[in-house]
C-alpha cells in the first residue's frame, strides 16, 4: 500500500481493523460468492455489525471510507469491491446528498444496518457514455405518483437489491428537451409489482450480481422523487465526480493486491537456476508498476482530502479515475505474463484479475470519455 504521509496513527490502526474484518468476512466466502454470482446475505449486516457499511461519505470521516475503498480492492476480487462499493457509496451517496429525512429514514438508514440493499440503475442499451440517449420514462399515475417503463443494463446488484436509485425521464415528451434534462433520480422498489430481474453473464466482476432491470409500469409514489424532480444532471455531476473518486480508490488497492501477488511469484518462480526477479526485464517492469503505483495512490488520497474538504472538483476525480483503472489493467496483463500458462488458467486468481480489469476501464466512464472530459 502506498505510505501517504498524512495518514495518520488512527488511520493506520483503521486500516488494519478493516483488513482483519475483511480477511474474515469476505475472503474465506468470495470464491463462492463469484460462482454464485452474488455476495451472501449475511454479509451485509456483518458489515454493518463492523461498523464499516455507515462510514462517512463526507467532511474528514470520508478519510475512513477511503481507507476502506482501499482495502476492499485489496481484497483482490472486484466484484466484491464493486457490491460494496455501489451499495455503501455509489448508490446511497445519492440520498446522502439529496434525501429528504423521510426518504433517509426508509432508504439510507436500513442500507447503512445492512438490511436494505441499494443498486444504481443508470445506464440502458443506449444510453451508457451518453446520458443525452435514455429511454426509461415516467408518466404521472391517476393516483398523482409516477408509473415508470424501461429496461436498465448491467445494473450491480441487480437480482438482491431492495430498491434502485435509477434516472427516469420524467419531463412531459411533448416539452422541448436537450441532453440530460427533464431526467429525475426515483426511490424504485425493487419488490413493486412491473420489476423484473435477470442476471448478466459477465466476463469479470463476477460476483458483483450484474443484472438488466426491466420496468413495466412500475408504480412510484410521488415522494420516491429524490433530490429536485428533472434536475437528475445536477445531482449526477456531483455524485459521478464521487463515484470516480470511489472507483479510482478501490481500483488503486487493486494493484497493491496484484503487486503483491506478482511480487511473490518473481522471487518463487526460477528460469534458469535464478529467480524470475533477477532478470532486469522482470525486474523494471515491477519497478515501474510499484513507482506508478505510488503516483496514483498518492494522487487518490489528495483527491480524497480535497472531497473531504469539500473541495473535489471534476478534473481531479476524472484523471484519479482514468489513471487508477488503467494502471489495473496493466498491472493485470504484466502479472499475467510473468505468470506465464498458470496464469492463463481459467481458475487461477491472476486470470480472475486480468478479467476484472476490463470492465474497470468502462464502468464508472470510459476511459476515452473520460480524456474528453481531461
Ligand atoms: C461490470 C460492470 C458493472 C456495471 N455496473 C453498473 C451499475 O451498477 N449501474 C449502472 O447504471 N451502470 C453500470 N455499468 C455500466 C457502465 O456505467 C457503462 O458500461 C459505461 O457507462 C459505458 O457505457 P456503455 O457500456 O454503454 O459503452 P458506450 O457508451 O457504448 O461506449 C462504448 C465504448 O466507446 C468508447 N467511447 C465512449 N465515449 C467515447 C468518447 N467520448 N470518445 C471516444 N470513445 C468513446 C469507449 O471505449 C467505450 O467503452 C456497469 C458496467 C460494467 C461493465
Amino acid at each position: 500500500m502506498t505510505s501517504a504521509s498524512w495518514h495518520t496513527a488512527q488511520h493506520e490502526e483503521f486500516r488494519i481493523r478493516v483488513r482483519e474484518v475483511l480477511g474474515d468476512l469476505v475472503l474465506p466466502h468470495a470464491d463462492r460468492w463469484e460462482e454464485q454470482s452474488y455476495l451472501d446475505p449475511a454479509v451485509w449486516k456483518a458489515l454493518a455489525e463492523e461498523e464499516l457499511l455507515g462510514l462517512g461519505h463526507r467532511g474528514e470521516a470520508f478519510l475512513e471510507s477511503a481507507l476502506l475503498l482501499e482495502e476492499l480492492g485489496r481484497t483482490g476480487y472486484a466484484g466484491v469491491r464493486a457490491s460494496i462499493g455501489v451499495h455503501a457509496y455509489m448508490a446511497t451517496s445519492y440520498l446522502d446528498l439529496f434525501g429528504t429525512p423521510g426518504q433517509k429514514e426508509v432508504y439510507l438508514e436500513p442500507a447503512r444496518r445492512g438490511e436494505r440493499l441499494a443498486a444504481l440503475a443508470i445506464t440502458e442499451a443506449e444510453a451508457g457514455s451518453d446520458l443525452s440517449r435514455l429511454r426509461t420514462r415516467a408518466r404521472p399515475s391517476a393516483d398523482g405518483g409516477l408509473l415508470v417503463s424501461g429496461e436498465k443494463l448491467h445494473i450491480a446488484n441487480g437480482s438482491q437489491a431492495s430498491f434502485f436509485v435509477a434516472v427516469v425521464k420524467t419531463r412531459d415528451e411533448s416539452a422541448p428537451a436537450r441532453g440530460l434534462t427533464g431526467a429525475s433520480l426515483l426511490l424504485i422498489d425493487a419488490d413493486a409489482p412491473g420489476v423484473q430481474r435477470t442476471g448478466q453473464k459477465m466476463l469479470g466482476w463476477r460476483s458483483a450480481d450484474v443484472c438488466r432491470v426491466v420496468f413495466e409500469d412500475v408504480a412510484v409514489p410521488e415522494d420516491r422523487v429524490l433530490g429536485r424532480r428533472d434536475q437528475a444532471l445536477v445531482h449526477l455531476i456531483r455524485g459521478l465526480d464521487f463515484e470516480r473518486l470511489v472507483a479510482g480508490l478501490l481500483a488503486v488497492g487493486g494493484v497493491a493486491h496484484c503487486l503483491e501477488l506478482l511480487n511473490e511469484h518473481v522471487r518463487r518462480r526460477r528460469i534458469k537456476d535464478t529467480p524470475l526477479y533477477a532478470h532486469q526485464a522482470v525486474r523494471h517492469q515491477l519497478a515501474e508498476l510499484v513507482a506508478d503505483h505510488e503516483l496514483v495512490g498518492q494522487y487518490g488520497w489528495h483527491a480524497a482530502l480535497l472531497h473531504s474538504r469539500g473541495e473535489l472538483d471534476s478534473r481531479t476525480a476524472t484523471v484519479f479515475k482514468l489513471k487508477a483503472t488503467e494502471l489495473a489493467s496493466r498491472a493485470a496483463h504484466v502479472c499475467l505474463q510473468f505468470h506465464g500458462a498458470q496464469g492463463c488458467l481459467d481458475e487461477s486468481t491472476v486470470a480472475r484479475l486480468y478479467r476484472d480489469t476490463a470492465a474497470g476501464t468502462i464502468a464508472a466512464g470510459a476511459s476515452e470519455l473520460l480524456r474528453d472530459l481531461i
